[in-house]
């Protein structure tokens, strides 16, 4: 070998050539050619005895050039497809983020001014078509962004105790009036053999339907729809696992069995003959991926003219109790309950219209509220004003939620703070980053008022006051004597700013001005009362005579 390895010597202890010829064990090993060579070949070692005893070791080359740069052409592939993939799930991050931020704040704003007793019936019906056409805009958002996140592989499960029967009641409740109001029948038949709380990702589970029982709407002009939920015992699983089946029966226009075929796949719609439903065709995508994820197959059955059904199965498992879903909506929250110390909560976001929004909703329910626009103001808050709780977007300039969750966590002074990520986003990823930066909750945009009131009751001892079903709350707030007096001493100017913010709704001017008049004069304290209240028609109209009068003082 001395002359083969001739510009090699002296060899490496653990060279392949020496462990062969120590053990006598043929060997493969990769190497580059010498000198000017320099070609990558494939060596194989094949030692053989020679008839006197002495062990001689012969090598093979293969020459593997083209091989080794087809494979580096593949490692580069690999490497832009990954880039690429990379690229696409921040896009989608980033325009799930444009698109819901501003659609947040139309909502948000649209269901703020439906507080406004002060709207007449035809303002009050087209603030409904906002409300519906924002609600609607964000369906289609969601589904694009849906299935552009199952494409990317992006969607995990979200596992979580419920309550089986209340998430029926759930879906009864969302659908009765929408589906009575067409005249047609609703019934929703769920078996008593179904465990009490099951362990399921509640949110997919509730997707699915929504978009199947929307669908039989959409489809159906007369007869009935019917939910149907079944419970089975998996008898080859292990214990307290379950099959839940649910069905959605229609007697609607029906598919043919050659279109049955096509609906699941993404953007199909074979119904030419209805006029148009409006829709993307990706509903039916998204329900057999997200039925799939969840481990289970969904179908369908259904006869031109006559009618369809929809079923599918997913694999359950049996809980013991429901973790308290912050996701039902009970009654609209008016204000603190009485004898509550006003908290103070700071809201972090760098969005103007998104910081309003939530800062407005708590200013009149009764926080405190202050405002910062990126994570560094937020942590001067925090030290300076001491708030009870933070809610923080996550992307902010200058330093952003996560960065300032860690930094407040790590702090001994301000880690037992809670502090709320808000975000509009849904990617998985970044949910783990959320939860690995120290965030003690989290809420997507656009949120539920209620979603935020039940966030904050978690983590702070307070109580709420809330609409009754008659549409009265339980204050009975009267001008008092001595408040009209206290209002017409006012100077015109400062009547005429709190008659504009009342115009406005600019709800945390109103606040201001309300402090700094019953500071100068503590009488008009009803009126404040008023507008925690939210009875800014009556405090409009004492404002207004407060005016008139002075006008005429003045003469
Ligand atoms: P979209 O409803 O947004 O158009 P889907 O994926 O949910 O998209 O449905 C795809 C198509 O399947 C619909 O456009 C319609 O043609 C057909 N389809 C779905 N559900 C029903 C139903 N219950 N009855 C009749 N046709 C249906």
């Amino acid at each position: 070998y001395d002359s083969y390895f001739f510009d090699e010597s002296p060899l490496p202890a653990d060279h392949p050539l020496l462990q062969t010829l120590a053990d006598h064990r043929q060997r493969l090993y990769e190497k580059v050619l010498p000198k000017e060579n320099q070609r990558p070949v494939l060596a194989t070692l094949v030692p053989y005895q020679q008839e006197e005893g002495r062990w001689l070791v012969a090598e093979i080359n293969v020459d593997i050039s083209e091989h080794k740069a087809m494979e580096l052409e593949l490692t580069r592939a690999k490497e832009r497809a990954e880039a690429a993939n990379k690229a696409k799930s921040t896009f989608l991050a980033n325009m799930s983020h444009e698109l819901r931020t501003p659609l947040n704040a139309i909502l948000g704003f649209s269901k703020l001014l439906e507080r406004d007793s002060s709207l007449t019936p035809s303002q009050n019906d087209r603030l409904q078509v906002i409300n519906r056409s924002g609600r609607h805009l964000l369906g289609l958002i969601n589904d694009i962004l849906d299935i552009a996140k199952i494409e990317a592989g992006h969607l995990a499960l979200l596992a979580k105790d419920f309550s089986l029967a209340s998430f029926i009641d759930e879906m009864e409740e969302l659908f009765l009036s929408r589906i009575t109001a067409t005249g047609l029948a609703f019934r929703v038949e769920a078996s008593d053999v179904c465990p009490d709380f099951i362990r399921a990702d509640e949110g997919k589970l509730r997707q699915v339907l929504i978009n199947l029982l929307g669908n039989a709407l959409k489809f159906t002009s007369h007869g009935e729809i019917v939910l149907q939920v079944l419970c089975e015992q998996n008898e080859h699983g292990a214990q307290g696992q379950w099959f839940l089946h649910c069905r959605v029966e229609d007697t609607g226009i029906g598919i043919s069995v050659e279109d049955q075929q096509k609906i699941f796949a993404p953007f199909q719609q074979v119904t030419e003959a209805v006029p148009d439903k409006g829709g993307t065709g990706l509903g039916l995508a998204i329900c057999r991926s997200l039925v799939e994820l969840m481990g289970g197959k969904i179908s369908v059955d259904s006869c031109l003219g006559q009618g369809s059904t929809f079923f599918f199965t997913v694999p359950v498992q049996q809980a013991e109790q429901g973790e308290g879903d912050k996701k039902r909506l009970g009654p609209q929250v008016l204000g603190l309950a009485e004898g509550q110390v006003a908290r103070r909560i700071l809201v972090a976001d760098d969005r103007q219209e998104s910081r309003q929004l939530l800062a407005s909703l708590l200013s009149i329910t009764g926080f405190q509220v202050a405002e910062a626009e990126n994570g560094k103001e937020a942590l001067a808050l925090a030290a300076s004003w001491a708030p009870d709780m933070i809610w923080m977007d996550v992307r902010m300039p200058v330093m952003d939620g996560m960065e300032a969750c860690q930094r407040l966590k790590a702090d001994p002074a301000t880690e037992k703070l809670p502090i709320v990520a808000i975000t509009a986003h849904a990617l998985m990823e970044e949910q783990e980053q959320i939860k690995a930066a120290g965030f003690d909750d989290l809420v997507y945009k656009p949120f539920h008022e209620n979603e935020i009131f039940a966030a904050i009751a978690r983590f702070l001892d307070v109580r709420y006051l809330y609409e009754q079903k008659d549409g009265s709350s339980h204050f009975s707030a009267s001008t008092q004597p001595g408040c009209r007096e206290a209002l017409t001493s006012l100077a015109s100017s400062h009547l005429e700013a709190l008659r504009q913010a009342l115009l406005e709704l600019e709800t945390a001017q109103i606040s201001t001005l309300l402090a700094e008049i019953v500071a100068e004069n503590p009488a008009a304290a009803p009126l404040a009362e008023l507008a925690y209240n939210f009875q800014y028609q009556a405090l409009l109209t004492e404002v207004e005579e407060a005016l008139d009068h002075q006008d005429r003082e003045s003469g």
